[in-house]
């Protein structure tokens, strides 16, 4: 049974739901017994997740730079090691925490190729080519010393059609460069990062706007077609189940 929705201090359930009273607010629940998806509430509710599989941890996606702890807490209650990170994308809200924790828990962080300059402080995300408004918008960022992920010492590079962690890497460019997407034939899932965003009682393609490149998005997500997803996972937002949605968003 799940204990959700209400306030704790401390652990409530842990195969359904936890609250933590620390500052980044995090909750986390079982999608099932081997995929986990943990919501930083701040600034803006944020996703990542944990896959449990025989030799350890993968987490995909790692929040903002002040939520490793939280990640730390959530790893503890479980008997195997963090082994891999996958990122989505070099945003700081999917690849914040990535250089401590691979720092402290020896995790190999793994990127696409084309955002890996981003991840390891050699580029700026607000360098990136696209549109005006995405570019103002990094600038802006960059500016206040919120854009760029703490480097990260070595990123393992991706690139399309590997395989990492029984995953199926999918290049899917647009809102970055390097944006991929991760293809989970165990769970039906298709873990999205921000090429997809919530809609009404559905999904569409992310706001144009705030996508590098918007054309090369929709082209990126296509690809989705080719993956019977009942779980698609958003970097941002609620899991979305469904055996239609990728058509949906498509057309
Ligand atoms: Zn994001
Ligand atoms: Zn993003």
């Amino acid at each position: 049974m799940c204990s959700g929705g209400t306030m704790y201090s401390g652990t409530v359930d842990w195969n359904c739901i936890i609250i933590f009273p620390s500052a980044d607010m995090a909750t986390s629940k079982l999608l099932n017994s081997s995929l986990r998806r943990i919501v930083f509430a701040f600034p803006t509710p944020t996703n990542c997740w944990i896959i449990e599989q025989d030799d350890g941890l993968t987490l995909v996606d790692c929040g903002t730079h002040f939520n490793h702890g939280t990640i730390f807490s959530i790893i503890k209650n479980y008997d195997k090691s963090l082994r891999r990170i996958i990122i989505t994308h070099a945003h700081p809200d999917h690849a914040g925490s990535a250089a401590r924790l691979a720092l402290a828990t020896g995790a190999v962080v793994y990127a696409h190729e084309l955002d890996v300059p981003f991840l390891t402080g050699q580029a700026s995300v607000a360098d990136m080519p696209g549109t005006i408004g995405a570019r103002l918008l990094h600038g802006s960022a960059r500016a206040l010393g919120m854009l760029d992920p703490p480097p990260v010492k070595h990123v393992e590079a991706l690139k399309d059609n590997d395989k990492v962690a029984g995953l199926q890497v999918l290049h899917t460019p647009g809102h970055t460069p390097g944006s991929i997407s991760l293809w989970s034939s165990d769970h039906k899932a298709l873990f999205v990062g921000d090429n997809v965003r919530h809609w009404l009682t559905g999904i569409k393609l992310n706001f144009t706007w705030f996508s590098l490149k918007p054309q090369e998005l929709q082209r990126s997500c296509e690809r989705y077609r080719e993956f019977p997803a009942e779980l698609i996972l958003l970097g941002h937002g609620a899991e979305h189940r469904t055996k239609t949605a990728v058509a949906d968003l498509l057309d």
